[in-house]
């Protein structure tokens, strides 16, 4: 049985869920045609210990960075280098902090430049999936229905889901129970409770689901080298709509940055 988190531990998540979406904001401004990944993932690191933070993806599991920065058929866990980003590239960055011991995870696939009409398209429809997730995502409904809502939205445009990778529950942990699967069936898988914390993040590709780990040990690589998308949210289950505790709007609600 899963715990259902308290209304002062849903406050810690909160707290950490706008850090790390101004984070992602902040990164944002700067991502451009020449810039390093290996700079924006200074930029954030900086950005969260200034607010007293700590960037928890830095040393999981031996993870080098505070940011994990996915670029083009990188679906997930890339490293940042000193490649300088290009025209039409698009970078998937993945953010984490720990901040009075509970943990804030959210994740936003930027374009760089200008992207071309179909990649804007898996952009688009990437982020629309996840927020198809978090409708579903209504205690006594279970984990299948998020998966089903992410898979359907986002097949129904010819795009592939990632398997192998899934969401999770989120707390005094990164990564808690339920998995919340980006596939699957309306009415299976781990029940949905009020209180219930997600991260709820579809990896969807431009053209087939199958991946690959790379040398390093963490990059998943598109099998077919094509485009992958990524994008993440922290909710807190309820009877009726899901509560975002993360938020895209500081990156696309120009002059918001305040903290
Ligand atoms: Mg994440
Ligand atoms: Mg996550």
């Amino acid at each position: 049985m899963i715990r259902p988190k308290t209304e002062e531990e849903i406050e810690l998540l909160r707290i950490n869920g706008e850090l790390v979406s101004k984070t992602l904001a902040e990164v944002g401004k700067l991502v451009a045609p020449g810039v390093t990944t290996v700079k924006l993932n200074e930029v954030a690191e900086t950005f969260i210990r200034d607010h007293g933070a700590v960037p928890s993806f830095k040393g999981f599991d031996g993870f080098p960075a505070a940011l994990c920065m996915s670029v083009n058929d990188v679906v997930v866990h890339g490293f940042p280098s000193d490649r300088p980003l290009e025209e039409g590239d698009i970078v998937s960055v993945d953010c984490g902090t720990l901040y009075k011991g509970y943990n804030g995870d959210s994740a936003y696939t930027f374009p760089v430049g200008e992207v071309d009409a179909e990649t804007r398209k898996l952009l688009d429809v990437t982020k629309a999936s996840l927020y198809k997730g978090i409708e579903a995502a209504v205690a006594g409904n279970r984990t299948g229905d998020i998966g089903y809502a992410v898979q359907s939205y986002a097949e129904g445009f010819g795009f592939s889901v990632v398997r192998e990778l899934e969401g999770h529950g989120v707390g005094k942990e990164m990564h808690e129970e339920p998995g919340v699967p980006n596939y699957g069936r309306r009415g299976h898988g781990a029940r949905l409770i009020d209180g219930m914390t997600i991260c709820i993040e579809p990896m969807i590709c431009a053209g087939g689901r199958g991946v690959y780990l790379a040398r390093n040990g963490w990059a998943v690589h598109t099998a077919d080298h094509k485009n992958a998308a990524h994008y993440e949210l922290t909710v807190v289950v309820r009877k009726g709509r899901a509560q975002q505790l993360s938020t895209f709007d500081y990156i696309e609600k120009d002059g918001s940055i305040k903290f």
